[in-house]
């Protein structure tokens, strides 16, 4: 069934037109044209990202002794920048539609090709310029007090700038991460492939801190490339349509000492859906120079003082989002009908389970679907209700938004059939197959499934 998916030319635009229909993805303030770049997450599409994000939270936070999360602020003062080198190198590189003056990135060859090819003449280009992506804004009540300030360009610097804070307050033992989820901003030339390149989106990272010493740099390198990739599978990606690319030194950040990518193959080539980046000392030691706050370590376990390295673990939540859905897309024939389902992990799937009455009129069956539902929610909260129209189509409409099982209770519940009394039925998404179990037993089914 995967065939559907990456073969499809047609696919990226299957998931946006159901992304907006379903209620998973809306362009931007679309009522007012919107703004390129930019887009708001719907009742189901917030449900897939918080999905996303606590199993990031779970598995590089919580579930750690090592790790500790923050929330850091967006605003953050123009000498931040300064220290981390995005003022003077978070750039990239910019070329002119000579004819529209249409900017593209230079680097891009398919966003060059896709402006030459709107043209009907042969089109001249101005010749590459630097452009900084940092977006820029004022605080301040008077235009002569105002301070220039930055909507953070990546979460990472709010974790740096904290190092201290969290040292003094939770005394770690090196080595330690630190966490956090949240938005950045960053003014891309070209915004494209839906929620791919955004000038908004959400990143989940990790900086994790170690001795400044090259074997354990290499060993906690590796080992967070691998935790990052399986977490990455456990998503819900068939292995093979995910690597591992190593950076070449000349594609590498400013800071990296080393740089893997994790790749998703999407129709439109292989793409990045996450960073392993080797920072060094890099962030800390700017920043201690930059703030005049000494940021260095000290080891009451061998009484040495350092600057620690760092090694970053930095995901996009929009692309988690993306690729999710493109991965779980499937179109197949169930009893004689073509039909489109979302093969969602059911632990990021935003709806768990759906409950229904077999009839929406008989008040009877109502009450105890109700009931059934209030019980299944002891599980999980996400277990919808639908009694709208016929059985077969409310199974379609959850299939169509990847909710993993439905639940249906009809007059055998009630003891009709007095053996089957307080047993329901349990329809699979994946297969359209059904049996027959009680409540508690299905319970158990959704809580194995969305661990
Ligand atoms: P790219 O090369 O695609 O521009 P990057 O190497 O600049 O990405 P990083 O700075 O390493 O990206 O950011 C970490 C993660 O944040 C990326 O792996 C990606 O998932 C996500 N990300 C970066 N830029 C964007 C964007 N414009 N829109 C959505 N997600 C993004």
């Amino acid at each position: 069934m995967y065939s559907v998916a990456m073969s499809d030319q047609n696919l990226m635009e299957k998931i946006v037109s159901l992304a907006k229909r379903r209620g998973f993805i809306f362009p931007g303030s679309e009522i007012y044209g919107g703004l390129s770049g930019i887009y708001d997450y719907g009742p189901l599409g917030v449900e897939l990202r918080h999905n996303i994000k606590q199993h990031f939270w779970n598995k590089f936070i919580a579930e750690r002794d090592d790790v500790y999360g923050m929330s850091a602020a967006i605003l953050m003062p123009e000498r931040v920048w300064e220290a981390s080198g995005h003022t003077e190198l978070f750039t990239d590189p910019l070329v002119e539609c000579k004819m529209c003056h249409e900017r593209v990135r230079a680097d891009q060859s398919e966003a060059i090709a896709a402006h030459e090819a709107s043209h009907k003449e042969k089109i001249e280009w101005s010749s590459p310029s630097v452009f900084n992506l940092l977006v820029e804004t004022h605080l301040g009540a008077s235009e002569k007090s105002a301070t220039k300030v930055y909507l953070r360009g990546e979460i990472t610097q709010g974790v740096h700038v904290n190092f201290k804070n969290v040292v003094d307050s939770m005394h770690p033992k090196i080595p330690f991460g630190i966490g956090q989820i949240g938005k950045a901003f960053r003014n891309e030339i070209t915004p494209r492939d839906f929620i791919f390149r955004q000038r908004e989106f959400e990143q989940m990272e990790l900086q994790y801190y170690i001795r400044p010493d090259e074997e354990e740099g290499k060993r906690q390198f590796a080992f967070w490339k691998d935790f990052a990739f399986s977490w990455y599978q456990s998503l819900g990606f068939d292995k093979t349509h995910l690597r591992l690319r190593a950076h070449a030194p000349d594609e590498r950040a400013h800071y990296a000492k080393d740089a893997w990518d994790i790749e998703y193959e999407t129709p439109f080539g292989w793409k990045e859906a996450w960073g392993i980046h080797h920072r060094g000392d890099w962030d800390l030691r700017r920043h201690s120079e930059y703030s005049g706050h000494d940021l260095s370590y000290f080891d009451d376990s061998t009484g040495e003082r350092f600057i620690p390295w760092d090694i970053e673990c930095s995901g996009g939540v929009d692309r988690a989002v993306l690729f999710v859905l493109l991965e779980a897309y499937r179109e197949d024939e169930l009893g004689g009908e073509v039909r489109t389902y979302l093969a969602l992990a059911p632990k990021i799937a935003p709806v768990k389970a759906m409950v229904s009455p077999l009839l929406k009129n008989k008040p009877e069956l109502v009450q105890k679907a109700r009931e059934v539902r209030k019980e299944l929610q002891k599980v999980h909260p996400a277990i919808a209700w639908d009694d709208n129209g016929n059985i077969g189509k409310r199974y379609r409409r959850q299939d169509e938004i990847g909710t993993p099982f439905c639940v249906t209770v009809d007059f055998d519940t009630l003891g009709e059939t007095p053996e089957l009394k307080e047993t329901v039925t349990l329809r699979y998404r994946d297969t359209g197959s059904q049996e027959r179990l009680t409540i508690p037993e299905i319970a158990e089914r959704i809580q194995a499934a969305v661990q």
